[in-house]
């Protein structure tokens, strides 16, 4: 077996995680989102004599090294000595796209242009000449379909053919004569430098006049670094001499003219532009006035169906549990064994899982929307109402948005920033956004209070969530992180009818997280409560008298003002730090889950809290500090406590003020 390396490289969502699986048989996520896959996935096949191991690459516009994705895709490149790589291209927007491939033949990477989503351009009216397109590049372009697979073998004969000759793809690659000239000025120089031998030679020209500092690091190590340094500098000048414009744009501006001319030659377009129905919906859609409303009813069918499909099926699994209990409890007897399986395992985890059916619901309308495009519509829309209010940067709303499902990914999502102070703020921001597991809380509450407008409550959380993440938002952005965000165009992706197959397997990955959970932390803490629960330092029955319930008596007061000053609310809500359902689950290891009485929560819940205080409740818990699983993330990304210290700092303190205000101000206005 002959082994391969190949990388799979190419803008945002044009296709190259859909290869990928499609050929590793791998279930990397799909996601019709731009930014969706921010590390490197590796994975293998065979394909006649060959052993492939494949990577595909984060998605990215250019090779700079602006963000972290550009960072990892130019180090595989450049460093990693990959055979070939396949640059997926999205035909129906070729030109866009083909930036990036000109940038790939400035590294002489080892090239094969794969045009995907053909299917568009056609719709569109474009038609491509593939073989043009080749002769003119000077390396195989192969039409692919990665959905269906088709091309496929035609793709990996020509990868193996490819990495039997490596070619140098910058050969056919014209700039115009004064560039071209000034670059073969500074490339001589560096290809004869013994410490740059490695290193392409006109991409470090390139890179020197962009001022690119990880190579200009490199090349004043090298041993003749300062003479390259000098002639890069005396090039830069002239350049801008010239063309009254930095070196940076004007060499931009010779990568289009190349694309332009490469395009004209190969590609007929019609006359006129043909709209696509993408084009008509998203008139409607992204409608300035319609799009909040739009948001907002979407958002709201969403709760609404996720908890009256979800609810039958929620009463049978409770039902299930119930019966579970009641009859170990009959066979184990009275004691110790019985009460810990029943009221703490049953109680705290069972009354977690409960929530299964709900929470899958919730991801699969949230994988749809995802897959289908209209999660991106979302963010563009949030962005085209706030970033002049409120000064956030547009691609902090992708994070924020992928936060409704879970905090971990939109913390990792904000890699896809430029700036480090716009990213820090949305790290700061996406705790606000409601995930999945804090939906058992509000789950109980609405079942407790609201059992009429269950939906219309979600929604007034969500949007809380939203108007609050915002209002920080404009503080922080004209204290901690003062000054200008970058402007910033959003992409937005065709919609697409997302796959079942596709959707399915996304939301129940999803769901599976959360199983896991139940079977891990959540057990942990439910065993752990019911022994704090159950063991009586001072000796008594009282619950207020165990560990538990001291602890819990001790910092009740805290959230008096808030409304819930009991001892119970302040347990649920030292343990929600651990993860979001362990709240649930005190609750219910509070409750115990007896066989006559499942509905034990709701009980317990209506006698501890007035549905004013309930829903002052549900806020701080949507608001206080998330999951440690979070504050990890944060601390991985930023390399130490700082940041996730004042994420923490920042949530409780809004949480708490929020909370306040919400019940003081109810109280006011009567509806204690
Ligand atoms: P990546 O960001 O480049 O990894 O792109 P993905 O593989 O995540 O795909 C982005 C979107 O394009 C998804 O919604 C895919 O289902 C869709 N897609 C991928 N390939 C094709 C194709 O050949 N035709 C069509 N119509 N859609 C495709
Ligand atoms: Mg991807």
């Amino acid at each position: 077996m002959k082994k391969l390396i190949v990388g799979l490289a190419g803008n945002p969502n044009v296709g190259k995680t859909s290869v990928f699986n499609q050929l590793t048989g791998m279930h990397q996520h799909v996601g019709n989102w731009p930014g969706k896959t921010v590390e490197k996935a590796e994975g293998h096949f065979t394909h006649g004599e060959y052993e492939y191991d494949l990577v595909d690459l984060p998605g990215n516009y250019a090779l700079s090294a602006h963000t972290m994705e550009e960072i990892v895709s130019r180090d595989f490149i450049v460093d990693d000595d990959s055979d070939v790589i396949i640059n997926v291209v999205d035909a129906a927007n070729l030109d866009r796209n083909l930036y990036l491939t000109v940038q790939m033949m400035e590294l002489g990477a080892n090239l094969i242009l794969a045009v995907n989503m053909n299917d568009f351009a056609l719709k569109k009216g474009h038609v491509i000449n593939m073989d043009l397109m080749s002769e003119l590049l000077g390396f195989p372009v192969i039409e692919i379909n990665a959905k269906t697979k088709e091309g496929f073998e035609e793709l990996l004969c020509t990868v193996e053919k490819v990495a039997a000759n490596p070619k140098d793809s910058s050969e056919k690659l014209s700039y115009s004569n004064d560039i071209k000239g000034h670059l073969f000025e500074i490339q001589d120089f560096i290809e004869q430098d013994e410490g740059l031998l490695n290193v392409p030679s006109i991409w470090t020209a390139i890179k020197l006049l962009e001022k690119d500092t990880i190579v200009i690091d490199k090349v004043q190590h090298a041993p003749n670094g300062s003479r390259i340094m000098v002639e890069a500098d005396k090039v830069s000048k002239h350049l801008y001499d010239v063309y009254n414009d930095g070196p940076e744009e004007v060499i931009a501006s010779a990568r289009y003219a190349f694309i332009d001319g490469l395009v004209a030659e190969a590609v007929a377009k019609p006359e006129v532009e043909i709209e696509t129905l993408s084009d008509r919906i998203d008139k409607v859609v992204t409608n300035r006035i319609l799009a909040p409303f739009i948001f907002v009813l979407v958002m709201f069918i969403m709760f609404q169906v996720t908890f009256v499909v979800g609810a039958p099926f929620q009463t049978v699994i409770e039902e299930a549990f119930s019966a579970l209990s009641s009859w170990l409890a009959a066979q184990l007897g009275p004691g110790v064994i019985s009460s810990i399986i029943c009221d703490g395992i049953i109680g705290g985890v069972g009354g977690v899982l409960t929530f299964t059916p709900i929470i899958f619901l919730m991801f699969l309308f949230l994988s749809f929307l995802e897959d289908c495009g209209y999660l991106a519509r979302a963010a563009f829309t949030l962005d085209k109402l706030m970033h002049k209010i409120v000064g956030l940067h547009g691609k902090a709303f992708i994070p924020m948005i992928l936060g409704f499902g879970c905090g971990v990914p939109a913390i990792m999502a904000t890699r896809t920033m430029e700036n480090e102070g716009d990213r820090m703020l949305a790290m700061m921001l996406v705790p606000f956004m409601s995930c999945t597991a804090r939906l058992p809380i509000y789950a109980i509450f609405v079942a407790a209070f609201f059992p009429e407008n269950g939906g219309l409550v979600l929604l007034s959380i969500y949007l809380l969530g939203i108007v609050v993440a915002l209002v920080v938002a404009a503080i922080l952005k004209r204290t901690m992180f003062k000054g200008l965000s970058t402007p910033f165009v959003m992409e937005l992706p065709t919609y697409k009818v997302p796959s079942v197959k596709g959707t399915l397997l996304h939301a129940w990955d999803k769901t599976k997280g959360f199983l896991k959970k139940a079977g891990t932390i959540i057990l942990t803490f439910a065993i752990l409560l019911w022994l704090l629960e159950n063991i009586y330092p001072f000796g008594g029955t009282d619950p207020q008298m165990s560990i538990l319930g001291m602890i819990g008596t001790a910092i009740a007061p805290i959230f008096a003002p808030l409304g819930f000053g009991t001892w119970q609310a302040a347990v649920a809500i030292l343990s929600g730090l651990a993860a979001k359902e362990v709240v649930v689950s005190t609750f219910g290891t509070l409750a115990g889950m007896s066989a006559d009485d499942h509905t034990g929560i709701t009980h317990l819940i209506q006698t501890s809290f007035t549905p004013l205080s309930g829903f002052s409740f549900m806020a701080f818990t949507l608001l206080y500090t998330p999951c440690v699983a979070v504050i990890g993330a944060i601390k991985s990304e930023t390399n130490g406590y700082k940041w996730a210290l004042t994420m923490c700092a920042i949530t409780v303190t809004t949480a708490y003020i929020v909370s306040f205000l919400i019940y003081n101000i109810g109280l006011l206005l009567g509806f204690g």
